[in-house]
């Protein structure tokens, strides 16, 4: 264990970042973000289904109807970051073609060895593999894969930039970028019944469902940290990728962002 997960506090920079509403030294961002997801990965499925109604299911296969990977026998390499228990993986090789190959690659062990049952269990082991990593220093070669995902990962990274260049020094060039998270929304009055919904029923269902609300109340406050659609586009842009775009889910409660290595 790490002295981070341990709650002893690192050596610091003196830089500050946030941690939902809190303010906390960066090296300290990644011990608090393992934390959360530590606690909640057993039940981190069922939770997503209940917090969002089963919107994300929707969410999730837009982002691979946007993806549309080869369904013929063109090998075709995914890396999804942040894949925690393999969602978008396991949807990715049932739409892919059977060269298709995934590589779900996240900083918490815990919610990957979940993913790995789910693997065995959907018999999918042979064509996905599972890495441990960081999303701001990915343990890959320069130009390793044709496509990268985020789902509801990147917002937990400490330098956002940072994960945005290695998403693009992994792909090769003509690759494809998608990043799905929660945003801002965009529909008038839909806002307030969101921000009420979030506060006050979220944390006190993880709480029912698992005992503890503390970690939902960092995911609730963590969405409303996250730049909103146009700054996140220019963040994008920023990292050197091409023909950047966006889509609003949900009236802006998600959005999808996508862009190219050309
Ligand atoms: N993508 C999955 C999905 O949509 O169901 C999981 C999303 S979950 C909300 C966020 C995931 O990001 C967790 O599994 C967490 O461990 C991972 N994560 C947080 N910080 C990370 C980092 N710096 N690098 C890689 N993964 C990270």
């Amino acid at each position: 264990m790490n002295a981070q997960a341990k709650n002893e506090r690192p050596e610091t920079s003196g830089k500050e970042t946030h941690f939902g509403f809190r303010t906390v030294a960066e090296e300290e961002k990644v011990g608090l973000v393992h934390e959360v997801f530590e606690k909640v990965a057993e039940r981190y499925d069922l939770m997503n289904d209940l917090m969002s109604g089963g919107l994300h299911r929707a969410w999730k296969q837009v982002m691979i109807d946007w993806l549309n990977p080869p369904r013929g026998e063109r090998p075709f390499h995914l890396i999804d970051v942040a894949g925690g228990t393999g969602d978008i993986a396991f949807r990715f090789l049932d739409r892919a073609g059977p060269n298709a190959q995934v590589t779900v690659c996240d900083i918490n062990r815990h919610m990957l060895g979940v993913g790995r049952g789910r693997a065995e269990a959907k018999a999918y082991e042979g064509r996905v593999e599972f890495a441990c990593g960081n999303a701001e220093v990915l343990p890959f070669p320069d130009r390793s894969f044709d496509a990268y995902t985020i789902a509801f990962g990147i917002r937990n990274v400490t330098h956002i930039d940072r994960a945005l260049k290695e998403a693009y020094r992994v792909l090769k060039p003509g690759g494809r970028f998608l990043c799905l998270e929660f945003s801002q929304v965009s529909v008038p009055g839909m806002d307030r019944i969101y921000d009420a919904y979030s506060f006050a029923a979220i944390p006190r269902m993880g709480e029912w469902v698992t005992g503890d609300g503390a970690p939902y109340q960092y995911l609730v406050e963590s969405i409303r940290r996250f730049p909103d659609q146009e700054t996140f586009k220019r963040m994008i842009v920023d990292a050197g990728f091409g023909r950047v775009s966006y889509r609003n889910l949900t009236g802006g409660v998600a959005a999808l962002h996508s862009g190219w290595r050309l």
